[in-house]
Parts: C-alpha cells; structure tokens; sequence
C-alpha cells in the first residue's frame, strides 16, 4: 500500500533489450517523472500505468527505487482506448478541432472500461486517506470511478493539454460523463487560468451543480478547478549544458552545418497541433523572397516519430516530408540543404546541444497546453543569447510574454516576425531572455509538483464535507 499514488497513461519507463535479449526498464526522460520522483521516494509511492506494449501481463516491480504497477491493455484495448477515444477523439477536439475528431461508441466503451482498470488498481494500491493524483486526457473518468471505490482517498487530476470552449466540447456525446469523471476529484488541475474557469462554466451548463469563483458545488463536496502552469527541470538542463561533452556538440552541430550565420531549430513531436508546415512554408517564402540566403540560414527540424498507426498523423507525415523535399530541392546546394530534417526521436544531451547552437527557436504550435521545448530553449540560455519565436496560441505564450509572439496562421506575419528575430540586436535579445529566464528559472518543474499537492493537500477532504 502507499500513500502517495500517481496514476498515468504510461508507466515513467521505457522497455530496453539487452545484447542476450534480457528485458530490462530504463527511466523515460520527461520533466513530470523527474518532478515526481523525489516526492515518490518520500512517501514511499507507487506509479500507475501501461507498459506501452500490448496484451503484456506484468506484475508490479521496483525500478530505480520507484514502485510500478502496470496496467494490462490489450491489442483492441490499444486501437480503441488509445489510438481511438484519446488520440482521434479526445487529442484533436480539446486541440481547436485542426483535424476532424472521430466519434465511435466503440472507442468510448473502451475509453470507460479502461479508465475503470485504472481506477480499480488505483482503489488497491492507494493507503488509507492516500493522495491519488491523475494525469491527463487518457484518464478522466477515474477520478469519478475511483471516489466510487475509495471515498476515504484525495484525489488530484492535472490536464496537461488545453480544455476546449463549450463550442467544441458540446460536440462530445459523452461531455456529461467526461465533465462527472473530472469532478471525482478534490483539485482538477489545469495549464491556464482560462482553462480552469471555462471548466467552471461548462460544469455549471452541464450539470446541476452549484459554482463559486473556482469552487464547484457538486454532491455535497467542493471541488477546486485552478491552473498550475506546468514548467522543465532546470537543474537537469543546466547540467547538461555545463558538460564539456555537450558544448562541444554544439560547436560540432554548428560547423557541421556550414557556420552558417544563423541556425533556425524546430523540436516537436510530428504532431498537427505543432504548426510544422506553417513555419516550413514561412521559410520556403522568405527564401524565395531572397530574404533569407541559402547557406546563411538553414533550419533543423526534428519530428520526434509520434502515433504513427493514427491515420492523420501519417497523412502530416506524408505532406512535411514532401514539403521539405520540396525546399530543399528548389534552395539547397550539393551538401548543404536549406532545410536539415531528422524523424527521429534525441536524447536529452543531442537536445540541449542543438538549443545551445540555435539562433531562432522556432515554435508555432497552432494549439498546444503548453510547449515544453519553448521553456527549455530559455532554460539552456543562460548566455542571454539567442532567440524565441512562440505562437500566441502555446499555453507558455501567457507566461514568455518577451518572446517574439506570433500568430502562426499568419504566413505574412510569421515571416516578418522570423525576419526580425533574426536580425535583432544582441542587446534586445539578451533583455528579452533575461525576462523569459527570471519567468522559468522560478518556476520549474518541481515547483509546479509540489504547488499542486500542496493545495491538493490543503483542500478540504471530502469525507470530512
Ligand atoms: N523531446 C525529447 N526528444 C526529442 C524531441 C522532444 O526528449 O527528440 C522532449 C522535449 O525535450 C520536451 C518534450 O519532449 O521535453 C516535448 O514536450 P512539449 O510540451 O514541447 O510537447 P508534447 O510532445 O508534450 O506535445
């Protein structure tokens, strides 16, 4: 039994083979694992959720001193819950709509049955009077389920993308129960204050239920909706970019693209929401143009491999991979293409090198909760060099108000602003990053973590209401 329980899609750990076939678990990297870590090996916690490979039954075990629960999902379990209601339902309807949601009632049976898993491990493994805090879009109905089973635990949920305005999320013929499920909890967490209060006023549309500022009325228990802006491990960045290894990768990626005198970089899982061919289409103007010269700006894309098996996303595939061949058959020279395209997932090291090398962070999502990497761009930049190209519509625009904001709809305006990031003086872009960095640098990662469970420690528990 533990008292404290994290409950997410996945479990904070990656699958390795060794040489002789051996299975083993390597920690994923990712901010929310290294926030939670520490707190877990306080209070002796557990971590629920799959193993990211399908109909696998594996017992719970002990990696790097944390205790891990899987949660069994098999193949159907996979297409259905995973592929279907989270990433072709849920993933684009609280994403603007960029691509079509699809509504099956086969994928949101699945989507309950297996919400219902979770929620019963999490009924086992939580210590009396526990806190239980769970993560994301893949999971809102446990909290719901969960208080059903255990009303004795306290229960926190953090939604790490956007919640969407009732316009679109009235078009979910199961709003009522995504909005039930949420309010199973004592604290729902959420990225922006804007987020938090159109849950408010949904809940109050919705359901019979009475509101009071961020306070829902709701079976004779409160409960609290608020935003946590969620941020990166500082600490973990800034060693990485004090190792010798690391800054002279930088040099290297700096040379190896022909010192050219400004390197533009994009970092985004191949993903609609991240905008990748509005700044790619922004680029191919401005060379066009004769604005920016081939062999003096060059762009490093990296596409981290995402969903694969979704059609869309193979689809956005297909039309990136055509549009960068496109580019760099018109612009780039025998060796030197105008666009450098990588599909591929980088470790942390690889990572920080490149956002060490950038000039222009390139960041244009069209709609994202966040967006880790814009926050890490600043996190590596403690030289003051360098700058931020962010889309308005990224929850980090609200805090990274010196970024060169942007509306990434706007071809023309894309441009001019990657025109005046580009050629901005040295002294604007260090004041600027010294602003963005003061934003950052006090707000990481682990204090968001313990922020949330500090309130969620706070509230009221519902026994005692
Ligand atoms: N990332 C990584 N390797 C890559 C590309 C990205 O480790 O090759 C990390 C990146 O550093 C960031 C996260 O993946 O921490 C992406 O988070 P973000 O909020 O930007 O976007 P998401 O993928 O969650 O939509």
């Amino acid at each position: 039994m533990s008292d404290f329980v994290v409950v997410a899609n996945r479990l904070p750990v990656d699958r390795v083979v060794g040489p002789e076939g051996e299975v083993g678990w390597r920690r994923s990297p990712g901010g929310l694992v290294t926030a939670i870590t520490p707190l877990m090996r306080e209070r002796d916690g557990a971590w629920i959720g799959w193993t990211g490979a399908a109909d696998e039954e594996a017992e719970s075990f002990t990696e790097d001193g944390l205790r891990l629960v899987p949660v069994p999902l098999s193949a159907d379990d996979v297409e259905l819950y995973y592929e279907g209601f989270s990433n072709a339902t849920l993933w684009p309807l609280y994403h603007d709509a960029i691509v079509p949601p699809e509504f099956h009632r086969t994928a949101w049976d699945a989507y309950v049955r297996v919400n219902r898993r979770f929620a019963e491990k999490a009924a086992e493994v939580a210590d009396k009077g526990a806190l239980v805090w769970v993560q994301d879009y893949q999971l809102q109905l446990v909290p719901k389920m969960l208080r059903e089973l255990r009303p004795d635990v306290r229960i926190g949920f953090f939604l790490h993308i956007p919640f969407p305005p009732g316009e679109l999320f009235f078009r979910l013929p199961w709003r009522k129960e995504i909005v039930e499920g949420l309010l199973g909890a004592d604290l729902v967490g959420f990225q922006l204050p804007a987020a938090a209060a159109n849950f408010v006023r949904l809940s109050r549309r919705l359901l019979d239920v009475r509101v009071h500022g961020s306070m829902v009325h709701v079976d004779g228990r409160d409960v609290l909706a608020e935003a946590f802006p969620i941020s990166v491990d500082v600490d973990e960045l800034t060693d990485l970019i004090h190792r010798p290894d690391v800054r002279a990768r930088a040099a290297q990626v700096r040379k190896e693209l022909g010192d050219p005198a400004c390197i533009l970089l994009g970092v985004d899982r191949l993903d609609y929401t991240k905008g990748i061919t509005q700044r790619l289409e922004a680029f191919g103007e401005l060379l066009a143009d004769g604005a920016f010269k081939p062999g003096e700006a060059v762009f490093v894309q990296v596409a981290t491999p995402s969903r694969e098996r979704v059609e869309q996303y193979q689809i956005l595939r297909d039309d990136i991979e055509l549009q960068v061949g496109r580019i760099n058959g018109e612009f780039g020279q025998l060796g030197n293409p105008v666009i450098n395209y990588m599909h591929t997932s980088y470790a942390r090291e690889e990572l920080a090198a490149l956002y060490l090398a950038a000039d222009v962070m390139v960041v244009t999502p069209l709609r994202d909760g966040m967006n880790l990497v814009a926050k890490e761009y600043v996190a590596c930049h403690e030289d003051l060099r360098g700058a931020l190209v962010l889309s308005e519509f990224a929850g980090a625009a609200e805090e990274l108000r010196r970024a060169y904001l942007v509306n990434p709809y706007d071809v023309d305006g894309l441009k001019r602003i990657l025109l005046e990031a580009v050629r901005a003086d040295s002294r604007d872009l260090q004041k600027r990053m010294r602003a963005m960095r003061r934003r950052v640098v006090d707000n990481d990662v682990a204090r968001w973590a313990s922020e949330f469970l500090a309130r969620l420690r706070s509230s009221t528990p519902s026994h005692d209401q």
